[in-house]
């Protein structure tokens, strides 16, 4: 099935809205609803990628709360907590930590315009000790009920459109792709449009074919990856 002119200019519409500048990075959150469910807000809100800690070995399995969302949000994973933030903070970001600590500030007093990274911890064991101690700024959204801490899918959502609300009202969520990198943008488009031969050319180690304006790819491929596009 050839993709459709309306479905190319979708795919753009929302790639052009989408932010590299906002992350976020999950330390062993490893159940599938609650993976499923970040990376759906992830999507909601116009994040372009996201960041994990997971064992060595662990992939990450999502079911049907992501609603496809996994497609659309790339999860980058990392093998210790410390280089994953690390190599955040060298990229600019300034990563929160949300940690239900003494020293944790009320999120909506802090500053989520610029480049931000939500790092939310485990389950079962919140942040490990080496993470927490890494942060820029320990987080927390304040409770007023029984029990200690919301669900982590409940909180990456509040911190994420927290973002987003402060983000519009600065003026300062892109529309026209001025969110992605130049050289990023075709590359997630052509992901986004035709993830097979994507995955194929990866695979073969050559550069992803040109699309045209209406999204179509202009080389000749082989026909059995041409049927499966
Ligand atoms: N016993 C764990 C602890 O002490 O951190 C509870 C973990 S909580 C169920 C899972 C994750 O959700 C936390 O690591 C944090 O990232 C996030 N979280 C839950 N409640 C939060 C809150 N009120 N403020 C900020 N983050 C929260």
């Amino acid at each position: 099935m050839p993709l459709l002119p309306r479905r190319f200019e979708r795919l753009k519409a929302v790639l052009n809205r989408r932010m590299a500048d906002l992350t976020v990075l999950l330390e062993h959150v490893d159940k599938p609803h609650n993976l499923s469910a970040i990376l759906r807000s992830c999507d909601a809100v116009g994040v372009l990628e996201a960041h994990s800690v997971s064992l060595k070995g662990r992939q990450p399995t999502f079911n049907s709360t992501a609603l496809g969302s996994q497609k659309w949000v790339p999860l980058h994973r990392h093998h210790s907590s410390e280089e994953a933030i690390r190599g955040l903070q060298s990229q600019g970001f300034r990563v929160f930590g949300t940690h239900l600590s003494a020293g944790a500030v009320d999120y909506r007093s802090c500053d989520f315009t610029g480049p931000s990274a939500f790092l939310l911890g485990a389950e079962k064991w919140g942040l490990s000790d080496a993470a927490a101690a890494a942060v820029d700024q320990a987080v927390v959204i304040p409770m007023l009920g029984m029990v200690q801490s919301l669900n982590v899918s409940v909180a990456a959502a509040t911190l994420l459109f927290e973002a987003l609300r402060q983000r519009q009202a600065a003026g300062l969520v892109p529309s026209h792709g001025e969110g992605v990198p130049a050289e990023r943008y075709g590359r997630q488009l052509f992901e986004w449009a035709y993830p097979q031969v994507a995955a194929w050319c990866r695979d073969q180690g050559r550069p992803y074919p040109q699309l045209d304006d209406e999204g179509a790819i202009t080389e000749d491929l082989p026909r059995t990856l041409r049927l499966r596009c």
